[in-house]
């Protein structure tokens, strides 16, 4: 299958010295979930960062739909949807606005039946006029996912969707995340779950400190290492 990101020999080192990427080789498949398994510190926000243009590689190449991102980061990041682990939209815009106003520094013409069907998809059509201080905390995720869909990329990154939720709403989140992977876009979350590798992924990658150790199909690696193998590689 041809890929739609490939990341080569990316490295990062910090400002202090910290080596947080080292040599990361990765190709990502056109339609696919991947999941990127770590522990705390194990540098998966780093690699979305530089991949999403927010953060420069020490060294490395990145081609997202053949575009290099390095280079030509515009042409890379109309083509990604980045959902941040933190909640970060102003409160006081209201969900819809705060979708055009996303698509807009895009530079993406205005499509209101798309943007409304986003909505519908992400169950938030009835909020699509509330201030988003006033929705609740799932709603707020589904807002941010929103916003990372408005001007319609072909990869979504999802940087630990499900952290500090609770079961109900992390099976929600997963639901949400099929569907739209069945509408053809490209997945990457981050986790630190295994349980939720193994539910939404077609393929894991496991990284920890900087090195990604491994890239299986998820049934593969289920086999190869036992639950309790895994939880112990990723404390
Ligand atoms: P978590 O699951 O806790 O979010 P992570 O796998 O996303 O962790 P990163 O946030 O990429 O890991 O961090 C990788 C390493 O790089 C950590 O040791 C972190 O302290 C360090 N690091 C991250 N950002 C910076 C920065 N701006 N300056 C210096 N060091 C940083």
């Amino acid at each position: 299958m041809q890929s739609i990101l490939s990341v080569s020999q990316v490295s990062k080192t910090y400002g202090s010295g910290h080596k947080a990427l080292d040599h990361v080789d990765l190709e990502i498949r056109r339609g696919e979930i991947f999941a990127l398994l770590g522990p705390n510190g194990a540098g998966k926000t780093t690699l979305i960062s530089i991949i999403c243009g927010i953060v420069t590689p020490s060294t490395g190449t990145i081609l997202v739909d053949g575009h290099d991102a390095i280079r030509h980061p515009r042409e890379a990041r109309s083509r990604i949807g980045l959902v941040p682990q933190e909640i970060a939209v102003d409160m006081f815009s209201t969900v819809a606005s705060t979708m055009r106003f996303s698509r807009g520094l895009f530079g993406k013409k205005p499509d209101q039946a798309y943007l409304d069907q986003v909505l519908k998809d992400l169950s938030l059509w009835d909020k699509r006029d509330a201030k988003i201080m006033e929705l609740s905390g799932g709603m707020k995720r589904r807002v941010m996912i929103a916003k990372a869909l408005s001007h319609q990329p072909e990869i979504l990154f999802l940087d630990e969707p499900t952290a500090g939720v609770d079961v109900s709403l992390r099976r929600d989140m997963w639901k949400m995340i099929g569907k739209l992977r069945e509408q053809g876009t490209t997945i990457i979350l981050t986790t630190h779950y295994i349980e939720e590798a193994e539910e939404m992924a077609d393929r894991v990658g496991v990284i920890n400190k900087g090195q990604l150790l491994l890239v299986e199909e998820k049934a593969v690696l289920m086999k190869k290492l036992g639950k309790r193998e895994m939880d112990i590689a990723l404390v």
